[in-house]
């Protein structure tokens, strides 16, 4: 698999002035959202037909980044918004990057109800750890014991597993992968947006500024040294299970067929109309 070189993929898909990013450097969205766009470019989608969808957060830069068209909602209501383009014109690609405080927290129920609905939309959680534009604080995919502007002493919660609750929420799609793993993750997210029904693909990606630097993780290499560490394959972790250890399993978790429920939709909106024939 040939990646597009990043000069070709910055003229064609994205929106010019607005580069460079606000993003700080060394920060993992930036890598994800390249990811995003190649996996669309090898897709051979046509872009008038792909609809980016953010919420708030510093993911949401990524919808006035890509020049497709977008719709930036209010914090964590990416998938609400995302449900409701879907319905109104099925013929869409619907993609919605989300962080893990967007996603996970105040779009926690919205991330259930749609993953239970198997509606054709791509859901990418970039995981970061924390809530990095409003001042790193916890969110919750944050590890046990880690330190963030609200857990100066050390964190005391467990974490979500963002793809065991996908799983268990009805998604048919579910895969993790990493910023530090790029080829795989282009793969794992075109795999996603291909698929008929709720996809699921768990990003994870450094925030060296608010989250590796409370954390012994001075620098973006240091967080891509701990990606690397601290994720293993699902090849690896099917021929090794013993060597799992803790660590995040990178791949394709869950991949079937289910009911999707667009068209179902479609057709209780025109009976309700008063269309005999739907
Ligand atoms: S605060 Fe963190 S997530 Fe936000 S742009 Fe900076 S490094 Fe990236």
């Amino acid at each position: 698999m040939a990646l597009m070189r990043n000069r070709d993929m910055v003229e064609r898909y994205f929106r010019r002035g607005a580069l460079p990013t606000t993003w700080c450097p060394g920060c993992g969205l930036g890598t994800a959202t390249g990811a995003m766009v190649r996996a669309i470019d090898q897709l051979g989608l046509d872009a008038d037909k792909v609809v980016i969808v953010t919420g708030i957060g510093c993911s949401g830069q990524v919808y006035t980044l890509l020049n497709f068209d977008g719709f930036h909602g209010t914090h964590g209501r990416a998938l609400a918004a995302a449900t409701g383009i879907k319905f109104a014109n099925p013929e869409l690609t619907v993609i919605a990057p989300m962080g893990d405080g967007d996603c996970a927290a105040i779009g926690g129920n919205h991330f259930i109800q749609a993953a239970r609905r198997n509606m054709d939309i791509t859901a990418i959680i970039m995981a970061n750890q924390a809530y990095g534009m409003t001042g790193g604080q916890y969110s919750p995919l944050t590890p046990m014991g880690s330190f963030t502007s609200t857990s100066p002493y050390g964190h005391i919660e467990p974490p979500f597993d963002m793809c065991a609750l996908a799983i268990a929420a009805g998604a048919t799609y579910v895969a993790r992968g990493t910023v530090y793993h790029t080829q795989e993750l282009v793969r794992l997210i075109a795999r996603g947006i291909a698929h008929r029904g709720f996809s699921v693909i768990e990003v994870l990606a450094p925030c060296p500024v608010q989250f590796g630097r409370r954390n012994a993780m001075a620098t973006p290499v240091d967080m891509f040294r701990q990606l690397q560490r601290a994720t293993v394959s699902v090849r690896e972790a099917e021929l090794h299970p013993e060597a799992i250890g803790g660590r995040a399993v990178r791949g394709v978790l869950r991949e079937v067929e289910g009911p999707e429920f667009t068209a179902e939709y479609e057709a209780l909106i025109r009976r309700a109309k008063g269309d005999t024939h739907g």
